[in-house]
């Protein structure tokens, strides 16, 4: 075996090792604490409730371990039979080697890599989630949500790959390479929310009426344009509740799901809207961008290294004459072996804009208490975990805990 096959093997072993210690030191942690109700939780949670939380994360925690099982099974085998190479000659044969054949040869590959994992997403849905009441979607809407996002990868996937592989002819290419896809992450968090969710769900207004006005005079007091507030359908597919902020400049939108106008007063929802505006105006999502475009910078000059290399294509059985597509496509399935080590880091940053959110909507409304309650009824509702091992939420979670909001929120605030 090739030098760089062990070390391919070490890298995922060590990976998968990390990941089940860490999913093993939580079930613990939760187990633990699955005896009563823990005190800060006692005034806003019953003890069946509180059951039924314990009950969802060690039920997707299983699945979890199950997936990662099934990942490394696969991509071990995917590495170390040949089935690349071959499948990818085998492609080129067929099709010619334009650059169109080996765009359309990345794609059909990258589908056929994402066929076997289709009965565990099946599994999620409609069994666990299903379980827990959270599943409102249906074998259909599943089916065609799957053959949507199938034709949109295509629709958006082939131009931007076939760009790339003419590119990698001019000196310098993986300059350029960035340049093209961080012009395409610009416009397509434009063209994302305008047109590409739509496809999925219902946009709304907020309907008339007091909370519609109490939001209104919220956005004009933090100047934020209200009409990019909407309501989206998320309750077709998910009995789960959320709000999100996307778009930049005049693209900017805040969507709160149906689900959660359900489930909250109006002053909780215009705590997580003033929550919303406060990434917005605190500038976390040109911030986020301008990480993300670093990152992609320093993935393209990578690849570019990796694409001169004769030991990396000779390794994984390709050769260096095959050109980009060969190493995009090891790229795109090895690069989570390195990257997975920096979730801590970059879920830190996360973790500190949502304190610095929390703090702003709590200065908006001029109150911490509507932001508190909304956060633990979003827990309550979600049965989301209560009691993360600290290890495990910081290594995993991009929002802090509960107990960590609430404490932040109330300490340096006004109450
Ligand atoms: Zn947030």
């Amino acid at each position: 075996m090739h030098p760089i096959i062990y070390a391919f093997i070490i890298l995922l072993g060590v990976k998968t090792a990390f990941e089940i210690w860490l999913e093993w030191l939580n079930r613990r942690h939760v187990q633990e604490a699955s005896g009563s109700v823990p005190e800060p939780f006692q005034d806003f949670i019953d003890p069946e409730t509180y059951c039924k939380t314990i009950e969802y994360t060690l039920a997707k925690s299983r699945f979890g371990l199950l997936e990662t099982f099934f990942d490394v099974a696969l991509l071990l085998i995917i590495i170390l039979s040949g089935f690349l190479p071959w499948l990818y000659g085998g492609l080129i044969d067929f099709l010619g080697n334009s650059l169109w054949a080996q765009g359309l040869s990345l794609l059909a590959i990258s589908i056929i890599l994402s066929l076997p994992a289709l009965p565990l997403e099946w599994w999620q849905q409609f069994r666990l989630e299903e379980r827990f009441g959270f599943n409102k979607s249906t074998l259909r809407l599943w089916v065609t949500d799957k053959l949507k996002g199938l034709i949109l990868g295509l629709v958006i996937g082939f131009p931007v790959l076939c760009v790339l592989l003419w590119l990698v002819g001019l000196p310098v290419w993986w300059l350029w390479a960035f340049a093209v896809v961080f012009a395409f992450q610009l416009v397509m968090i434009v063209v994302y929310p305008m047109f590409i969710m739509p496809l999925f769900n219902k946009f709304e207004p907020l309907p008339e009426g007091g909370l519609r006005n109490r939001l209104m005079s919220l956005a004009k007091k933090t100047g934020f344009k209200a009409k990019a507030i909407l309501v989206m359908d998320g309750s077709k597919r998910s009995g789960h509740s959320n709000a999100f902020f996307t778009g930049f400049g005049n693209f900017r939108r805040i969507v709160l799901f149906d689900t959660l106008m359900e489930q909250l007063e109006e002053d909780e929802l215009e705590a997580v809207l003033a929550h919303e505006i406060g990434h917005y105006k605190l500038g976390h999502v040109s911030r986020m961008l301008a990480v993300s475009g670093l990152a992609t910078l320093i993935g393209f000059r990578v690849l570019a290294a990796l694409t001169e290399s004769d030991w990396f294509y000779k390794g994984f059985g390709f050769t260096t004459e095959q050109g980009l597509a060969p190493a995009l496509l090891l790229f795109g399935l090895l690069s989570g072996l390195v990257t997975f080590w920096l979730h801590p880091a970059i879920n830190f940053w996360s973790r500190k804009h949502e304190y610095e959110a929390d703090a702003f909507a709590r200065d908006a409304v001029n109150s911490g208490q509507p932001m508190v309650r909304s956060l633990r009824k979003l827990h309550e509702k979600n049965l989301s975990n209560l009691t993360p091992h600290p290890a495990y939420s910081a290594f995993y979670y991009s929002h802090p805990t509960l107990l960590e909001r609430e404490a932040a929120i109330v300490s340096t605030g006004s109450g």
